[in-house]
């Protein structure tokens, strides 16, 4: 098992302590996370990461997840859409079966915590309990809030505004709301299967069993199937810098049991993809993180063409292994990207078939992206930095005043 202290040799010594300092001011509070899905997407990778870790510092966390069927799932994934700006209808009848899931939920699950930590939008009705059963409630958005249909966001703030604390990943998802917004990005363990150090042996090794030649240029996109993320843009722009230059194309990603979608978009893939022997489309089962940790290490170029994104952790991991990253300028990604300092920022599809040629063409240059763009990871998006955040937003809770002495 990681220890805290495996962190030192990365982020240095005073930090580990730090954590354990702050840790201290809240022993014996139990700090419950729910979420929807124990596998898949962004928030079950960090709840995963960051659950022991809070337990390494005496902190009681734990994490449930919520029970629901493929019905309430499909209306979150509408809701999703819709908080990401797409134009689509939700009925009044969608909406009051999400509420009865919550409600469901809100009365057959314990809801223990002294902090009650709701991730994401699916369980955010949960603190409708809140009156009732009192203790601390802060819900975590993960999602790109800064565009969204007016009608789910009214929907949503009713029930968000019931917690005492909202947290948001980007200054530009934060909206108007009656509680206090604290902001925190999410980040990435650096000792996780997915980003840990890899043998040159590894890395070759996922790549032979996927049939993948190491001796051409491999561009990559882990992403889950999903619209947002742009995978068949991906293709196209592949095709398009394919007329320049010798590469191939990986597109790895499963599905998300939250995600009812995913199926049809692997699809259109499978389909946009068919007859050309240097696209690799790759279904990852839940846990392929060594294999994710190789693909990335072992790609020339990562892409992230997402439409739409949260903060995009798969650009986290990728410029973490010093990869040069071409990602579109949505979400969190722009904080993570300089604009041709630690990575590339495209709109178009154009765009990113121009800057898969350049880098696959320029290697010195590329490699100076990636180096800038690991620093940049190292100093803000490391686990170590998001359990800071989150301890000292939950101490913060149980104090009115604005001063916390640490004593
Ligand atoms: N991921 C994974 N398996 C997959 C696809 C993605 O483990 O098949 C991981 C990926 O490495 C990253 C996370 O899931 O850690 C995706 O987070 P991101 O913020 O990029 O997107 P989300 O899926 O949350 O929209």
């Amino acid at each position: 098992m990681i220890k805290i202290d495996d962190y030192k040799p990365i982020v240095g010594e005073e930090i580990v302590e730090e954590l354990f300092l702050i840790g201290k001011q809240l022993r014996g509070k139990v700090v419950q996370n729910i979420n929807s899905t124990s596998v898949g997407g962004g928030v079950a990778e960090i709840l995963s990461r960051m659950v022991p870790l809070l337990q390494q510092l005496e902190i009681d966390a734990r994490w449930d997840v919520i029970k629901a069927g493929e019905k309430f799932f499909t209306i979150t994934k509408k809701v999703h859409n819709a908080l990401h700006g797409v134009e689509l209808e939700i009925s009044q009848q969608e909406l009051d079966y999400f509420l009865e899931v919550n409600n469901n939920n809100a009365n057959s699950m314990a809801l223990y915590g002294d902090i009650i930590f709701v991730h994401d939008p699916q369980p955010v009705a949960l603190a409708e309990k809140k009156n009732e059963i009192g203790r601390k409630w802060i819900w975590r958005c993960h999602i790109d809030f800064s565009n969204p249909q007016e009608k789910i966001w009214h929907f949503l703030k009713s029930y968000i505004e019931k917690y005492d604390a909202a947290v948001f990943s980007a200054p530009a998802f934060a909206r108007e709301l009656s509680i206090p917004q604290i902001l925190i990005s999410p980040s990435i363990d650096p000792l996780s299967d997915k980003n840990k150090e890899l043998s040159e042996q590894e890395i070759k090794s996922v790549f032979e069993r996927f049939k993948i030649d190491m001796s051409r240029p491999i561009i990559t996109q882990i992403s889950r199937f999903d619209y947002l993320k742009d995978p068949v843009g991906v293709i196209e722009a592949y095709k398009l810098a394919k007329k320049y230059v010798d590469c191939q194309l990986v597109l790895a990603g499963g599905s998300a049991t939250d995600d009812p979608e995913g199926e049809k978009v692997l699809n259109e893939v499978k389909e946009k993809a068919s007859g050309d022997p240097d696209i690799f489309i790759l279904l990852l089962p839940p846990g392929s993180d060594f294999e994710i940790n190789a693909l990335q290490r072992g790609s020339t170029v990562i892409l992230q063409k997402s439409l739409r994104e949260g903060f995009g952790l798969t650009v986290t991991e990728a410029l973490w292994k010093e990869k040069p990253v071409i990602a579109s300028a949505v979400g969190g990604i722009p904080l993570q990207i300089t604009h041709k300092y630690s990575g590339i920022l495209t709109t178009t599809i154009e765009g990113t078939a121009y800057w898969i040629k350049q880098l696959i063409q320029a290697t010195e240059y590329a490699l100076k992206l990636g180096k800038n763009g690991h620093e940049h990871v190292k100093n803000n998006f490391l686990i170590t930095r998001h359990l800071m955040d989150y301890m000292l937003t939950f101490i913060s809770l149980f104090h009115e005043k604005d001063v916390v002495h640490l004593d």
